[in-house]
């Protein structure tokens, strides 16, 4: 026999006991953003690899070593989304959705990272991804972090995320402060680690971001970017805060939080938890304000964010302590026999009409009864509707409790919508 074929490494299947938990917090963003107003938007996993290099940046950790590029078959260099910002700004550039206009925007799924794969940290990840377009004030930037609060209570998250915050100034002031850093690490040559030293003058304030241990006491006393602002991000910065005191959520100014991509400016903010290990970042954004008119449109104000589901599900899962959700059938039909196969299959087409929340398993592929009470009871149903030959000839169903016992016992087929209305009822009701 030949060899079994693996998944790409750091590429991973979403099993059907997992998926359960992928839907409830899916099914919590679908009823949750559109009640602040935000739309979905759709976009291609692939896009020119031209779009990702003009935003997030020649020297970033992304573009320089992690994205998934290869030429296509016309010679074109195409690249695997690393992460939804550009292809969103992309998209609301061609088809004029940015100009003098406010849009809010959300899109979720997978992103793509030559990364080494670890807890936390995959090749194939998907993000919830949310953007504010034409909104230049603090106000958005505390809408997006209210929202993302909400999110992430919904979810049962709360008690275990804390929210960083900290502004990067405008473009001048970063630039005034990058001087200043690089001239104080470069009187720290010998304490730099080896990355640092590459970015020094590609890419210093990338170096206050390291997670090198050996570099922290030596970043603990470097200037401080806070005191650098220039004073309209200042005033920014505080009018946001003021926000967050009125709705009292709490925060941690963190001078050192600056983010890996280079389109942010002012606002950057993080939730992190200390649950996860190394990979503790579940939620990232901030505003980047230069990012549309770097791609080639007018320029429009922008904010959002991106949650990493992978390190969401994680958290649900270890925290999870009520039933397991899931999506197992709650009720199996047992058919035993040729006539009751054949009655079956359409008694269970009249039981999805009638109550369409059901979940109804029908076993197809014969065996005895037995068998199929077998499969009955792995398959997680609470109950088990069986119709053999006899209960045919009879117009009557049994029905059998699978889980925490009870008696087996006889239903007319036409009282049988009402009697399983009662015992597995609508969600809804
Ligand atoms: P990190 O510092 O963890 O590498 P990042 O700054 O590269 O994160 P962003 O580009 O801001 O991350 O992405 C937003 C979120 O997406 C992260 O906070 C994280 O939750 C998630 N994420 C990023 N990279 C990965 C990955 N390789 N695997 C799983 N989740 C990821
Ligand atoms: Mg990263």
């Amino acid at each position: 026999m030949a060899g079994t074929i693996q998944a790409v490494r750091g590429m991973n299947d979403i099993l059907p006991t997992h998926t359960p938990y992928w839907q409830h917090l899916e099914s919590i963003w679908r009823e949750l953003l559109p009640s602040y107003g935000y739309e979905e938007i759709r976009l291609p996993i692939l896009e020119k690899t031209e779009l990702f290099k003009r935003s997030i940046g020649e020297v970033t950790d992304i573009v320089e070593k992690e994205m998934y590029t290869f030429e296509d078959r016309n010679g074109d260099s195409l690249t695997l989304r690393p992460e939804g910002t550009a292809g969103c700004v992309r998209a609301g550039i061609q088809h004029g959705l940015l100009h003098n206009q406010i849009q809010r925007l959300w899109y979720q799924g997978p992103m793509f990272r030559h990364e080494r794969p670890q807890k936390g940290r995959y090749r194939q990840f998907h993000q919830l991804g949310v953007e504010a377009f034409g909104m230049a004030g603090p106000d958005v930037d505390a809408e997006l972090i209210l929202m993302s609060a909400r999110l992430l209570e919904r979810m049962g998250l709360s008690g275990m995320v804390g929210l960083e915050i900290n502004s990067l100034g405008s473009a001048r002031a970063r630039a005034e402060y990058r001087e200043l850093l690089v001239s104080y690490l470069s009187d720290h040559m010998a304490e730099l680690d080896e990355d640092s030293r590459r970015r020094l003058h590609s890419n210093p304030l990338r170096i206050l971001d390291s997670k090198n241990p050996r570099m922290q006491p030596l970043l603990e006393r470097a200037p401080r970017l806070q005191e650098h602002l220039d004073a309209e991000s200042r005033e920014h910065f505080a009018r946001l805060l003021a926000y967050l005191d009125d709705a009292g959520i709490a925060y941690r100014v963190n001078p050192r939080l600056v983010r890996g991509l280079d389109y942010y400016n002012r606002t950057v903010f993080e939730w992190t938890t200390d649950r996860l290990g190394a990979q503790g970042t579940v939620c990232a954004g901030g505003r980047f304000d230069s990012l549309v008119e770097q791609l080639g449109g007018r320029p429009v104000a922008a904010a959002g964010f991106a949650m990493g589901i992978e390190r969401l599900v994680e958290l649900l899962m270890e925290s999870w302590d009520g039933e397991q959700p899931s999506g197992f059938p709650q009720l199996y039909m047992v058919v035993a026999g040729p006539a009751a196969e054949r009655h079956g299959m359409l008694l269970a087409e009249r039981l999805r009409s009638a109550l369409p929340w059901l979940r109804l398993r029908l076993n197809c592929g014969g065996g005895s009864f037995k068998s199929q009470l077998r499969r009955a009871d792995r398959s997680g149903a609470q109950l088990a509707v069986i119709l053999g030959e006899r209960e045919l000839e009879q117009g009557v169903v049994a029905l059998k409790p699978l889980r925490g016992g009870g008696e087996q016992h006889v239903v007319a087929e036409s009282e049988l919508v009402e009697r399983l209305a009662g015992l597995i009822p609508s969600p809804a009701s």
